[in-house]
């Protein structure tokens, strides 16, 4: 912890958690946004293991989806990986990563950045109030997901644990990662969708055909 005068300076560590099923730029874009925006030390992702919301069979193999966050983020000296989801068993919940990184960097204000759409579900994760009192949530805005149906779905959260909720407007990237696998399923282009070097593991291995 970095000492300045009377104040006291946390180090601001992002987290992303997602499935990464593939990332894409719109993940990167908003993570970097938020870096800026939140003056974060790091963002570090995190793909998870076995997502609760997601069926096993569902979502690709996590060593293809950590090896395409490692190649995504390569060029980012801010941007890191973690890998503890998908080493820890069982299902992946949020609420136990930020625990965990709390008990790793004590010193550090977590800061989770996560998009429109999940926000307007923060209710119904598990344990959402514990998961509020470890860190702040960063809700970046998502193409199709308005700003007003992102702050009506916090209305019955309470006003405690809707200080703990940042909302950042950041440059609409209109991409997800189902919109990527049925692109390729189909045969159409996912250049310009995501980094080069992503598109080309996923031919080269072979997924979502
Ligand atoms: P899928 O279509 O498989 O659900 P996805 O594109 O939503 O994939 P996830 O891995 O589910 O990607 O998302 C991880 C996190 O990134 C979530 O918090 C999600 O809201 C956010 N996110 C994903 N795509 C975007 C985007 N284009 N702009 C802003 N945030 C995004
Ligand atoms: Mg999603």
């Amino acid at each position: 912890m970095r000492t300045n005068g009377e104040f006291t300076v946390k180090m601001r560590l992002g987290l992303m958690g997602g499935t990464f099923d593939p990332i894409h730029y719109g993940h990167l874009a908003a993570a970097e946004a938020a870096r800026y925006e939140f003056a974060l030390a790091k963002v570090v992702f995190i793909p998870a293991g076995q997502p609760p919301h997601k069926p096993e069979q569902t979502v690709s193999p996590a060593v293809h989806r950590v090896a395409m966050v490692r190649l995504a983020i390569s060029s980012n000296p801010y941007f890191e990986i973690s890998t503890m989801e998908v080493e820890r068993p069982g299902p992946s919940y949020t609420v136990d990563t930020l625990a965990e990184f709390r008990r790793l960097c004590p010193s550090a204000a977590l800061h989770f950045i996560t998009g429109a759409d999940a926000v307007a579900e923060i209710p119904a994760w598990h344990r959402f109030e514990e998961l509020l009192g470890l860190c702040l949530l960063v809700g970046v805005t998502r193409p199709g997901h308005s700003l007003e149906d992102l702050r009506e779905g916090l209305t019955g959260l309470g006003a405690e644990l809707r200080q703990r909720i940042r909302v950042l407007p950041v440059p609409g990237v209109a991409v997800s990662s189902s919109e990527i696998r049925e692109r390729v399923r189909t045969g159409k282009p996912i250049k310009y969708l995501l980094p080069e070097a992503v598109e080309e593991y996923i031919f080269r291995h072979g997924l979502y055909i």
